[in-house]
């Protein structure tokens, strides 16, 4: 683990001393927020397949670094077909950047038209569009809309897991009380501008948010609903990785680790058990407890001020107090 990058924000953002864009982040730029568009697919948060040497093409007559390296200056005079070359060597690297970031994918190779070789062949993924969306929403809220169908079209790919299935679930919850820009596009636009460390697009869009109480109240208790009308199977898998991020959370705020540890064991038999430690008013300790996920998520919904309480195995009285920690 460390910090090393490329990081979405400093290759998008980062500017030099005199307060301009480095020349490096205006190559990204162009890329991003302009080639884009050039080849999107009307209509479509997707692109065309595009080669490198397309791209180096247009970034010669339209990236401004680029374009007055071969009008002023000694090499005005290099051959068109060794520009597109000395281009395409120059931004291999940001290229190979924009893929581990995400926001580029190979899409296969193809023969070079003269020669022997071949060429890789690219395409702008739909977590660019999504990601342009969102900050194309700042100061402009018919964006949202677009921005919420693209998140759509990312969820329920058919390749995705049960966990995006559930969110997609949620986020329609959510977007049809008029909650969409609230809960979800303010808080991820702010948190990409306040964290500047996301790797990966996807970091991005399952970003910590901050929300007020009773927007966590909200999610809260549309998450307990969405997560009832899931089928048992698509249910199950979600709450694995729910449970495991509750469990992560009371991990860290535990009294008695080795207790917990036991109780982790336990909870690993059915997906449907979270393992708690709660503290008993009665008999004055700390005791360790399974509950059922889904009624700690119901219970987690309600103000954080009422505690959930249990029977405590111990003196069998209603003593038992489960402090509330969202996933
Ligand atoms: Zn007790």
């Amino acid at each position: 683990m460390g910090l090393k990058g490329p990081f979405l924000h400093s290759v998008l953002f980062k500017k030099g001393k005199n307060g301009y864009y480095d020349k490096a982040t205006v190559i990204y730029r162009d890329i991003i927020f302009r080639y884009s568009m050039l080849v999107r697919i009307e209509g479509q948060p997707t692109s065309r397949p595009f080669k490198d040497y397309e791209l180096a093409n247009w970034l010669l007559d339209n990236n401004t670094d680029f374009r007055d390296r071969y009008t002023i200056g000694p090499d005005r005079y290099t051959k068109r077909s060794s520009r597109i070359k000395n281009t395409i060597r120059k931004i291999q690297g940001k290229i190979d950047d924009l893929i581990k970031l995400g926001l580029i994918k190979r899409a296969g190779t193809v023969k070079q038209s003269k020669g022997t070789g071949t060429v890789f062949l690219y395409e702008f993924t739909r977590h660019t569009y999504f990601f342009l969306a969102l900050l194309g929403s700042v100061g402009d809220e018919s964006a949202d809309e677009e921005v919420y169908n693209i998140l759509q079209l990312i969820l329920t790919d058919e390749n995705a897991p049960s966990i995006f299935i559930f969110y997609s679930n949620l986020f329609k919850k959510i977007k049809e009380r008029g909650l969409f820009s609230e809960i979800i596009i303010y808080p991820l636009t702010e948190a990409f501008f306040a964290n500047k460390t996301y790797s990966h697009i996807m970091d991005l869009i399952f970003a910590k948010r901050e929300l007020d109480d009773q927007k966590i109240m909200i999610w809260n208790s549309l998450q307990s609903e969405t997560l009832k009308e899931l089928d048992k199977d698509t249910r199950d898998r979600v709450l694995l990785i729910l449970r495991d991020r509750i469990q992560d959370n009371i991990v860290s705020k535990v009294r008695s680790l080795k207790d917990y540890e036991e109780a982790l064991i336990r909870s690993k038999e059915s997906a449907q058990t979270l393992a708690v430690e709660s503290y008993c008013k009665d008999c004055n300790t700390y005791v360790c407890a399974l509950v059922d996920v889904i009624e700690y998520l119901d219970a987690i919904s309600f103000p954080t001020d009422e505690p959930i309480r249990k029977i405590c195995p111990t003196c069998s009285n209603n003593s038992l107090i489960i402090p509330k920690i969202p996933p």
